[in-house]
């Protein structure tokens, strides 16, 4: 799989903890290597660090004070992920066609125009509001198909069972 990251813009620490854990944790899961987050919470990056290190992978996060240089400093190409884009249905061939890998956006409270502005590509998973979750998931399972089946080869790993909770613990 090519490289792929997240940034997450607009974090606010007092209500947002929860769901960012969640678009950093399924970045993860779903095969990318960093995430950058857009004011810092060290409960988020506290959480996130566990996570990799019980389960391993290669994947960072970061916060930046900066988010707007993050995207214009990056060579990636830059998808964001909005309900007022256009329908990812109609642009997933042209995205991977171009071949390069790529920096997704997503915001939670409104997003600056500067976003919609900077972006490649503003791309939407319907466009219905829902939630920044379910849009990178969905994005990324178009964009990465099966990457959320990726071995992290780390000292915690499940052991599929139709019945019951079972883990492989090698540390
Ligand atoms: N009203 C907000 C706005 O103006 O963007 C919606 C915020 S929503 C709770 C948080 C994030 O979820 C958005 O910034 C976007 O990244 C993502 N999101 C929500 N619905 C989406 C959709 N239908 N398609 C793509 N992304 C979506």
């Amino acid at each position: 799989m090519s490289i792929c990251e997240v940034l997450r813009i607009g974090h606010r620490p007092e209500r947002d903890k929860r769901i960012t854990t969640h678009v950093a944790l399924t970045a993860r899961a779903f095969g990318a290597s960093r995430i950058y987050l857009s004011n810092p919470d060290s409960r988020v990056i506290k959480s996130v660090e566990e996570v990799v290190d019980k389960f391993g992978g290669d994947f960072s996060i970061e916060s930046t004070p900066n988010p707007k240089k993050v995207a214009s400093s990056s060579n990636l190409l830059i998808v964001h992920l909005t309900m007022f884009g256009l329908p990812i249905d109609t642009k997933v061939e042209d995205i991977i066609t171009e071949g390069r890998d790529i920096l997704f956006i997503v915001g939670a409270e409104k997003v600056p125009a500067w976003v919609f502005e900077l972006s490649d590509y503003n791309i939407a998973i319907g466009n219905q509001p829902h939630s920044e979750v379910a849009a990178l998931a969905i994005a990324m399972n178009k964009l990465y198909p099966n990457s959320y089946n990726t071995e992290f080869d780390g000292k915690l790993s499940v052991i599929p069972s139709a019945t019951h909770r079972e883990m492989k613990d090698s540390s």
